[in-house]
């Protein structure tokens, strides 16, 4: 089969086809940073910096601290914090002292907090300290004994003597948790503590877990992925291969993506350290401050999610703002709608390619080239040493291009599996193949195109429409700024089409507007027959629409009645 793998004939200029992957564990990238680059700064937080050495330093107290308390090689430590200092000093010590990472959503709620500690069964938190009381309430329900306090303010040129609000609220009254309660310790007084020697840790990289990493936020029950270091690194040296020019110690990356996520994760923090960039860290998206950040710091790369973009060119004042750094972005995560790729691009001058990726993969498989064939609407194509196939979702069999099936991908970043789920494993995981949920095509050329998540295809009278096409088709009107579109039962047709709208400022349209516009550009039987207006949807933490929250309160909606 010559045709193996049409989209290698698109790979630009120096991307090589296959890659050698250093055989080291993760936290040699930190390692390495501080010897070759130990001035350049590492973070910068709220116009304050840390060097590459000052980071490692810390990790490294932090890893001997953790040592000393207890926390061996292959250990859960979780870490539940925006990004800040310490999100990449709590990841990189839990790894220097051969712990696997647990990233936690400062969102959760005591209960989605509860199940992720209990099943990971990490011993070890490191928090912020304003979330402390949900970690406390749950501590006796998990196996947690270690609880380690992070201020935020810790990280910038610290007050001396800054109060912890080690307080709950108790039947409407305030209370102290004591400060010297047992396993509780904050992460200043352990780096002041331990001196930067953690003990050796002998690291099978292709192995040895880095991550447990859980997923699942927009399917269902959460369940985790287990990434080695070698998929992590692999998928940042398939990163740093994909961006081409990148220059060691030169760059600047907006780190706006959670860390928590595997995306910000992999794309900026691992990318960062790997190649002695400077990260520049905004704890929660702002569009203001973004856009602040992006003036002061100049940013050369800027990975985000669709959400990000819209709600950057959707800036009143954006023309107000020099946007030049940046030369390029990935968008990930979710679709990209073509219209807001082009009016992004128009603004900053800088290239913004759509990728592909999932939590199983640490996370990206495709992307579009950025110096190169670019595909508006279609993921791109698979990275180095990454196979992708379109399989019949019944028989398993291999398609032809255009006919849309599963995609599955096999290649160095392909999770172990899921932890303690040998059967959620075996039903996704396939002779290095993982089958991905999302349904898909391939063109003639190798590239990409996702249609939809398996589980979010409507069918209305016997009909098969996705979601995604509708709405971009709604991206499309002017009055339009955000759009989800999912399937409600329907008595005649089994299900129909809803579709939920938020307008820019100021705009106005009505349902017959809508339905008119739509009715010019998609067959009748996939035009939205049921339309809410809304201030906003339900997103993930990196932006994504959750059309589950949707289907969700409709479901409780049709249950009240
Ligand atoms: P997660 O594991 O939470 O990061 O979610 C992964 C899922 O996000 C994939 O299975 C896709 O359904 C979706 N996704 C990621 N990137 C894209 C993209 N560029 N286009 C469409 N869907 C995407």
């Amino acid at each position: 089969m010559g045709m193996d793998k049409p989209w290698l004939r698109h790979y630009p200029k120096g991307v090589p086809p296959t890659l050698s992957y250093p055989d080291v564990p993760l936290f040699h990238y930190l390692l390495d940073a501080a010897e070759r680059a130990p001035d350049r700064p590492a973070i910068g937080f709220f116009g304050k910096n840390l060097t590459y050495a000052e980071v490692a330093d810390r990790a490294k107290r932090l890893a001997r601290a953790l040592q000393a308390l207890g926390v061996q090689k292959g250990d859960r430590v979780a870490i539940m914090l925006p990004n800040c200092p310490a999100s990449v000093i709590g990841y990189y010590g839990a790894l220097l002292a051969g712990a696997v990472v647990v990233q936690t959503n400062p969102l959760y709620t005591e209960r989605e907090l509860e199940h992720q500690l209990a099943d990971s069964g990490a011993e070890t938190i490191l928090v912020l300290d304003q979330l402390f009381p949900r970690v406390w309430n749950v501590r006796g329900k998990t196996s947690l004994r270690r609880i380690i306090t992070v201020s935020l303010k810790d990280d910038l040129p610290f007050p001396k003597n800054v109060l912890y609000p080690w307080m709950q609220r108790r039947q409407g009254q305030w209370v102290r948790i004591p400060k010297d309660a047992d396993g509780v310790w904050r992460l200043m007084d352990l780096l002041r503590a331990y001196p930067p020697e953690p003990e050796p840790v002998a690291i099978d990289p292709r192995d040895d877990l880095a991550l447990l990493q859980y997923t699942g936020g927009t399917t269902g029950t959460p369940k985790a992925a287990m990434l080695t270091h070698r998929n992590l690194v692999a998928n940042t040296e398939q990163c740093i291969a994909w961006m081409g020019n990148v220059a060691y110690g030169q760059e600047v990356i907006l780190g706006v993506l959670p860390f928590f996520h595997v995306y910000g994760m992999t794309v900026v923090m691992n990318f960062a350290v790997r190649t002695a960039a400077k990260m520049v860290l905004v704890p929660k998206f702002d569009v203001n401050e973004v856009l602040k950040r992006i003036e002061k710091e100049r940013p050369t790369l800027f990975p985000g999610a669709p959400t990000i973009y819209v709600a950057l060119i959707n800036h009143p004042d954006i023309r107000r703002y020099d946007l030049s750094s940046i030369k390029a972005c990935l968008s990930g995560s979710a679709p990209l709608p073509v219209d807001v790729q082009q009016k992004f691009e128009a603004l900053t001058g800088g290239r913004l390619v759509e990728g592909y990726g999932l939590t199983e993969t640490s996370p990206v498989t495709h992307a579009n080239p950025i110096d190169g064939r670019r595909v508006a609407g279609s993921i791109g194509v698979p990275w180095p040493d990454t196979d992708c196939r379109i399989v019949d979702p019944q028989t398993g069999q291999p398609l032809p291009p255009r006919q849309i099936g599963e995609v599955a991908v096999r290649g160095p970043q392909v999770m172990k599996g899921y932890w303690n789920q040998p059967e959620q494993t075996a039903a996704v995981l396939r002779d290095g193949w993982l089958l991905t949920g999302d349904l898909g095509y391939m063109d003639e050329d190798g590239y990409f195109y996702i249609v939809d998540r398996k589980k979010d295809m409507i069918i209305a009278g016997g009909y098969n429409i996705y979601p995604r096409e509708v709405e971009e088709v709604l991206y499309e009107h002017p009055a339009v700024r955000e759009a989800a579109v999912i399937g409600v039962p329907d008595p005649y047709r089994g299900e129909t089409v809803k579709a939920f709208i938020v307008l820019k400022d100021g705009a106005h349209v009505t349902e017959q507007e809508l339905d008119a516009f739509c009715r010019q550009r998609l067959a009748a039987y996939k035009v939205p027959r049921i339309y809410e207006f809304r201030q906003e949807l339900p997103k993930s933490a990196v932006g994504k629409v959750l059309r589950r929250v949707l289907q969700e309160e409709e479901r409780g909606k049709r249950e009240e009645v």
